[in-house]
This record gives C-alpha cells, structure tokens and sequence, in this order.
C-alpha cells in the first residue's frame, strides 16, 4: 500500500476543508490549535493503471500549515512531518510521497537526524519526495507550451525561479541536456548555491528575480515561498508562459494579460478516476484524475514494486532518474497536466 502525506495552504484552507471532511474541532480552532493537532489518515484510495493494475493507498494529512514557518514555528513544523511519516510507517505503508512543504522542512531543518518518534524508528526507503516526477513533468509542460504557443525554444529565454532547489536544479539539468535554449536565467538568492549549479550545467546566467521577468518568454517559478508573490503583469513579455511549479503556488495573484500563459507546474492528469475524495478541496478542476506528481510518483513506485526512497536528499536527481520515472509515468497512464486549448 503507498501513502501521501499533505498539507493545506492556509490556515483558512485548512479550516473550511476540516469542516467539509467532518472535523469541527479543527474547523473552529487557530493556529495555535493546528501547531498542536496530530495527524489524521483521512482517505482510502485506490487507482488503477491503463495497464489494468489495481494499487490501494491512503492519505495522510500533517495538519502543517505554511504560516508556521511563516510565524517561526519551526518546532511545530517539525514535529507534524516526523509524526505524519511515523504515522504512515505504522500504518504499513510502503512507499509514501512527502508533498508539498513536507519534504522541503525534512531538508531544511535536518530532520534525518531526529529519526526515532516516539518507539518508531523512521525507515526513510519508505518515503520519496516525489520531486523527479514532479522536475520531469514541468520539463514536460514546457516543452508542450513551445508547441502550443508557437514559441522557439532554441530562440527563447527560460528563467528557472528556485533554480538552485532540488526539483529547479532537476529542471536545469534536464533542460540543458535536452534542449537548445535561446537562454537559460537561473534566478535564486543564495548567488552560491547558483554559481555551484552555473558550474555544473556549464551555462545559465545568474540573475535576480526583478531582472529575469521582463527578460524571460517562460518563466519556471519552483521557489519554496510560504506565500505567493504578488506580480505586475505588465513587466512581462508578450507572449510569455509561466508555469508555476509552487505548492502554495509561487504566484499570489491572477494574471489577466492577453499574451500571459498560466500553467499550474507540476500537476499530472490520469487517464482513469481515481478513487479518492481529497483532490476535491485543493482547487483542481477534474479531482479525479488531476493531482500533484510528486502523489502521483508514490503511486508509480507501488505499481512497479519499488519500495525505495527514488527521490531522496538534495540535488541529487540524476538525468536518469528523470528517464525512468517519466517511462514509468507514460506506462501507467499519467500526462501532464495542460490547460485547455
Ligand atoms: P527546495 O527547498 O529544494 O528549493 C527551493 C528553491 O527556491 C531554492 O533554489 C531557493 O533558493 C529558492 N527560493 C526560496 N525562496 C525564494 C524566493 N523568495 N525568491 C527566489 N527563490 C527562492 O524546494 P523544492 O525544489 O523541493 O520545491 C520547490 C517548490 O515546489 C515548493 O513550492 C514545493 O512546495 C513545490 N513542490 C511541488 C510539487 C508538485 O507535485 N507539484 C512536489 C514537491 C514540491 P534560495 O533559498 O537561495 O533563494
């Protein structure tokens, strides 16, 4: 059985979820009450593949919330990612896929170190990031936005916001091996860590996000931002296509330009329902066979019997890597998601 671990992206979000799932507790409680909040299993699913294979998981929700990190409450931010995986792995769990923020806290704040919750000894094979599948399939939504928009990727400027991360770095890696870009903008804080991945791929211009935008005819937003940004449309391009990686999403506002593409980065489409409920309270325009690929690479692990930790640490994702979850994504019956023509 696979499992996924998630959050909501607020506070509010959190609340009207918890009252439409039946948990008034937790619908009437603040902050304070969700820093405090155990996790919950809170759906059974099951999905079957275009090849016929039926596999069972479940969902487990954290109860962390973006505006813990926001307020500096790292313990409690913490203690919901160790306590959720403990969960999963009582459970039985064998493959769980840490979403979202989950897997961005286990890094940052070094929880490898702090394995034993409670008497669980946290197996850490027994999770994934799920951030290969999720690099693959922007690569993906890249790629098919070329085409769709008519724009030449040989003739255009990429700017990768987040470039330095472990799905951004993924993202350059790919886009470097595989494709002639105009220009490649890699757009991070830390001018380190962006010199470091500069050296690696052997291009890319290092810039910041204020000079990017209004150079880039794509925009690759995968920053790990708590809150979204709120953007002028005006300083972009025309035509330019941004797909926004970011989970809450990297952009605060809606962008209404005539010429401003919007493609919601990361996400995959199924070719059969799932059965499940959770999809249907986090803003997706066909729950039962639209999700996030970082859920969905949980799932491609258990249909091949790969219970290991195939997405794990820091920009360590290989172009092989990308090669084989992107085969065993096309195999099973997941697409990148893309709007409608
Ligand atoms: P990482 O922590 O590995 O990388 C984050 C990157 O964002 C770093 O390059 C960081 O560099 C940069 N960054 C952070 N804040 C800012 C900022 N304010 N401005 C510019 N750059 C910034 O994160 P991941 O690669 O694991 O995840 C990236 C995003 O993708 C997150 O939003 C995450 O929730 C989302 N995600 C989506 C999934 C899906 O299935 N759709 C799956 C998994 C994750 P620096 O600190 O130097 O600025």
């Amino acid at each position: 059985m696979f499992g996924l671990i998630g959050h909501l992206t607020s506070l509010t979000h959190a609340q009207r979820v918890a009252d439409k799932l039946g948990y008034p507790e937790y619908a009437d409680s603040d902050l304070e009450f969700w820093c405090m909040a155990p996790p919950q299993v809170v759906d059974e699913i099951t999905v079957t593949s275009i090849t016929g294979q039926k596999i069972h998981g479940q969902y487990v929700e954290s109860c962390f919330l973006p505006e813990m990190l926001a307020g500096g409450r790292v313990k409690a931010a913490c203690r919901k990612i160790l306590n959720a995986m403990a969960l999963a792995q009582r459970r039985g769990l064998s493959i769980t896929a840490l979403g979202g923020f989950s897997s961005i806290i286990f890094e940052n704040f070094r929880l490898d170190s702090l394995r034993r919750v409670r008497n669980i000894d946290l197996e850490v094979q027994r999770f994934t990031t799920g951030n290969t599948h999720t690099a693959y399939i922007i690569c993906q939504q890249l790629q098919l936005a070329a085409q769709r928009y008519v724009m030449d990727l040989a003739a255009a400027t990429v700017a990768v916001v987040g470039a330095s991360g472990d799905i951004g770095s993924a993202i350059c890696q790919w886009l470097a091996a595989h494709t002639q870009l105009g220009k490649l903008l890699l757009v991070a804080r830390d001018r380190q860590r962006l010199e470091e991945l500069q050296a690696n791929l052997k291009q890319g211009e290092i810039c910041s996000v204020e000079d990017a935008l209004p150079r880039a005819d794509f925009i690759v937003w995968v920053a790990s931002m708590n809150q979204g940004m709120v953007l002028n449309p005006q300083v972009l391009r025309d035509p330019c296509v941004i797909i926004d990686g970011g989970y809450p999403k990297n952009i605060a506002s809606s962008l209404q330009r005539q010429g401003v593409y919007v493609i919601d980065g990361g996400m995959v489409e199924h070719s059969l329902d799932i059965e499940w409920n959770i999809m249907q309270f986090l803003n997706v325009a066909n729950p039962a066979r639209q999700l996030f690929a970082c859920f969905a690479e949980s799932m491609l692990l258990e249909f091949e019997g790969l219970h290991t930790n195939f997405s794990w640490g820091r920009n360590l994702i290989t172009l092989e890597k990308l090669d084989l979850i992107g085969q065993l994504s096309r195999k099973h019956g997941f697409r990148p998601l893309m709007p409608e023509a």
